[in-house]
């Protein structure tokens, strides 16, 4: 039986085992697929040794996604424009690195929540390694805009001058961020992960704009709770989770699984 992990460290509370055997049942394939969790400096190891015993695939999470991607001896052109990779594949004799981040974004945005991003104007929160992994799949949709704020205004700065030549990108300080008018605002920090506040200012969210935190679940419902009592709509970042598992499971097996009962079964309390 083909074998898949995701990598991480905490990994114990990852749902992609959950998400990848759903796909597997879905699709009548028989796939094992379960967590690891490498030792803070034991990445490297944990990868190889996993490939060597013929594993076929990994999934990466925090803190390892830009390990993942110098471990590679290939990678894909979003992984190499992320600078990280959330997705490896032996090839032949090769361990291959992609990033599935953005694309899974950009589906659940288009696709399941139905936001017309072409021409939209489009706020990220946010200049670490997610922020970094969604601004060209965000920018190939064709914003009117896509401003980057960050805590760290210099790494938004940079992070917009990196993408200069991609699409329209600018970069904004987080108190004036509501310097603008946004179709959809990103939360891209690890605010809601962390439990922290995120001082964005409350006049960038507003009614007919949809508030999307990358975060998922009881992370993300202070952020989602606070768009919404200004009359956004708000979303968590669970369609982003399953979509860029569906993204690897397509890039490894060559068949791509549907994700809405997928996301409902997620969702759905348990019994
Ligand atoms: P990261 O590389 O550590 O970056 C953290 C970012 O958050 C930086 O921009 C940092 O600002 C900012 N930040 C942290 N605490 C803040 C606070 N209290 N107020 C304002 N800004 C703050 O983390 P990451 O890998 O980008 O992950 C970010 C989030 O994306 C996490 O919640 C992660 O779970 C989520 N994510 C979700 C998916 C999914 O599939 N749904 C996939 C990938 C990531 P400074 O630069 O100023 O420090």
């Amino acid at each position: 039986m083909d074998r898949y992990v995701v990598v991480g460290n905490p990994v114990a509370h990852s749902l992609s085992p959950r998400i990848h055997a759903r796909f597997a049942a879905e699709l009548g394939e028989r796939i094992e697929y379960a967590t690891l969790e490498a030792p803070p400096d034991g990445f490297r190891a944990a990868a190889l040794a996993f490939f060597a015993s013929g594993g076929r695939g990994a999934n990466v999470t925090l803190p390892f996604k830009v390990e993942a991607f110098e471990l590679a001896e290939h990678a894909s052109d979003r992984a190499r424009a992320a600078g990280a990779a959330n997705f490896l594949a032996r090839r032949g004799d090769r361990i291959e690195a992609d990033n599935t981040d953005g694309a899974g974004l950009v589906t659940d945005l288009r696709d399941n929540l139905r936001v017309a991003l072409a021409g939209a104007r489009i706020l990220l929160v946010g200049a670490g390694g997610a922020a970094r992994g969604v601004v060209a799949p965000l920018l190939a949709e064709r914003p009117r805009a896509l401003v980057i704020a960050n805590r760290d205004v210099e790494r938004a700065k940079s992070l917009a001058h990196r993408f200069a030549a991609a699409g329209p990108t600018s970069a904004t300080s987080l108190d004036a961020a509501d310097g603008g008018t946004y179709d959809v605002v990103l939360n891209a920090t690890s605010a809601s992960t962390l439990g922290e506040p995120l001082p964005l200012p409350d006049a960038v969210f507003r009614p007919g704009m949809l508030a999307y935190d990358l975060a998922y679940g009881a992370a993300a419902a202070g952020f989602v709770a606070r768009a919404k009592a200004r009359g956004a709509r708000a979303s968590d970042g669970l369609g982003m989770l399953v979509e860029q598992a569906a993204e690897s499971y397509f890039l490894w097996r060559g068949r791509r699984p549907a994700t809405a009962e997928v996301i409902a079964g997620l969702r759905a309390p348990a019994p």
